[in-house]
C-alpha cells in the first residue's frame, strides 16, 4: 500500500497542476458546435507567443511528439530528399530513425552522447553542398535522454553564412515552453513539441509550428500523407475546428497551462527552470557524480542525466527510488541504460520538490552501493537555493 504522493522527476510526462487537471474534467462537447472555436482559437495565437513566433502557423495533432516529427517532415519534404541531422542520444536516435523509414536520405553525423549538434561539422558540410542537395537540416534542441541543450542559432548562422536556403527543424519537444526557444529569432522553419513536457498537459497533442516558408513548400512536397496533411488542418483550424475529432478535455486543458504561463511570464517560467536545473547540478556536484553532458555551456535546464559509478548498476537506484520511495526517476535509455539516472526537472516544479528528488535519489544510490555523504546533495541545492532568494523576489515583483 503506498501512502502520500508518488513523487513524478521524470522529464515528461510531467507533473500536470491541480487547475488543469480540473479543467479537463468537463462534459463532452459537440466539436462542430458554432461556439467550438470559443474553445479553440485562442489557443493557436497563444501558442505562437510560446513558439515566440509572429507568422508561424501553429497547428495541434491529437498524438504525441512523436507525431509532430511525422507531420512536419511528411508536409514538407520530397521523397529521396537529403537531411542533415546528428545522432546525440535516443530522441535524435529515433527521429533519424524516422526520418530514414519514411524515406529521405539522412545525412547522418555522430557525437558522442553528451554533445551538442555540430555546428562546425553542420557549417562544413553546408559549405562543400554547393548544389544545394541538402533540403533541411534537424536538431534536437534538448536532449532529454543525455540533458544536453544544443545551440540553434548557431545552426541558423551556419545556414545563413554559407547562403544556404535548407529548411531549419528544430525538435522543441523538452524545450519548448521552459527553456529559451525563439522560432523567429532563430529562422527556425518547422518547430515540434508535445503538450506532455513543458506545457504541463497529459500527453495527447502533436504540436507543431510551420514558418510561412514551410507553409509555402507544403503546397508542392510530395511525400504522402494523409491524417497528418498541414492543408485539411488549417483549412478547418481558421474557424476553430478540426479535420477530425479533436481531444476536447486536453483543449481545455491546454487553455489553463497557457494562462498559467501567461500569469507567471514565459521569461520567469525559463528563469525558474534555469535556477531549479541549477540547484539539482549543485546536489549533484556535491555528490561527486558526473552529468552526461559534455561541458556545462551545453546543460539542459529541463533535465539532468547523472552518471553512476561504473561498479553501481543506475537501475537499481531507479528500482529502489520507486518501490521503497515512491519515487519516479528517468532511466538511462538505449547506450545509457544501466549508467545513467535521469531527474527531470520540467514544468510545474519549485524548490521544495527539487529538494524531494535530490534527497529520494541520495537514499537510493547510498543502498545502491554509492558512496556519498548523506545529506551533501540536498545541502548544496539549499544553500544555492537561499542565495538566491533575491533573484527569486525580483521575478516575483516582475510578474506581479
Ligand atoms: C519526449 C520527447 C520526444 C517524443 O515525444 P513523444 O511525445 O513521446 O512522442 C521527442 N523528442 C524529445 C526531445 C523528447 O523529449
Amino acid at each position: 500500500m503506498r501512502t502520500g504522493h508518488t513523487h513524478l522527476f521524470i522529464p515528461g510526462p510531467t507533473n500536470v497542476p491541480e487547475d488543469v487537471r480540473q479543467a479537463m474534467n468537463v462534459p463532452m462537447q459537440d466539436m462542430r458546435a458554432p461556439d467550438f472555436g470559443d474553445v479553440t482559437l485562442s489557443l493557436f495565437s497563444d501558442l505562437k507567443g510560446i513558439f515566440r513566433t509572429e507568422k508561424g502557423q501553429v497547428m495541434m495533432f491529437p498524438g504525441s511528439g512523436t507525431s509532430a516529427w511525422e507531420a512536419a517532415i511528411t508536409n514538407t519534404l520530397n521523397p529521396g530528399d537529403k537531411v542533415l541531422m546528428a545522432r546525440h542520444g535516443q530522441f535524435s536516435t529515433l527521429w533519424a530513425e524516422m526520418a530514414e523509414r519514411l524515406g529521405l536520405d539522412v545525412l547522418l553525423v555522430d557525437v558522442p552522447w553528451g554533445a551538442g549538434a555540430p555546428v562546425k561539422e553542420f557549417e562544413r558540410q553546408l559549405a562543400a553542398d554547393t548544389d544545394d542537395e541538402i533540403k533541411a537540416v534537424f536538431v534536437t534542441h534538448n536532449e532529454t535522454a543525455t540533458g544536453v541543450t544544443s545551440n540553434v542559432a548557431g545552426v541558423r548562422r551556419a545556414l545563413d553564412e554559407n547562403f544556404h536556403d535548407a529548411l531549419l527543424f528544430v525538435d522543441g519537444v523538452s524545450s519548448i515552453g521552459s527553456l529559451d526557444f525563439r522560432m523567429d529569432d532563430w529562422g527556425v522553419d518547422l518547430a515540434i513539441t508535445g503538450s506532455q513536457k513543458g506545457l504541463m498537459m497529459p500527453a495527447g497533442l502533436g504540436i507543431l509550428a510551420a514558418s510561412e516558408r514551410a507553409m509555402e513548400m507544403s503546397q508542392t512536397s510530395t511525400m504522402r500523407r494523409a491524417y497528418y496533411d498541414f492543408g485539411d488542418m488549417v483549412k478547418m483550424n481558421a474557424d476553430g475546428y478540426f479535420p477530425y475529432t479533436p481531444p476536447t478535455q486536453l483543449l481545455h486543458g491546454l487553455r489553463k497551462s497557457l494562462d498559467r504561463i501567461a500569469t507567471e511570464g514565459l521569461d520567469n517560467v525559463i528563469a525558474r527552470h534555469t535556477r531549479l536545473a541549477e540547484g539539482v547540478r549543485r546536489g549533484v556536484a556535491a555528490w561527486g557524480l558526473d552529468l552526461v553532458a559534455e561541458h556545462p555551456s551545453l546543460y539542459s535546464n529541463t533535465v539532468s542525466a547523472i552518471r553512476t559509478p561504473q561498479d553501481v548498476d543506475a537501475r537499481d537506484v531507479i528500482r529502489i527510488a520507486y518501490e521503497d520511495y515512491n519515487t519516479s526517476l528517468g532511466s538511462g535509455l538505449a547506450r545509457l541504460a544501466g549508467k545513467v539516472f535521469r531527474i527531470g526537472h520540467i514544468g510545474d516544479l519549485n524548490e521544495g520538490m527539487c529538494l524531494t528528488a535530490l534527497s529520494v535519489a541520495e537514499m537510493a544510490l547510498i543502498r545502491a552501493g554509492v558512496r556519498l555523504e548523506m545529506g551533501s546533495g540536498v545541502a548544496a541545492a539549499q544553500s544555492w537555493f537561499v542565495s538566491d532568494v533575491q533573484t527569486e523576489r525580483h521575478f516575483h515583483v516582475a510578474a506581479e
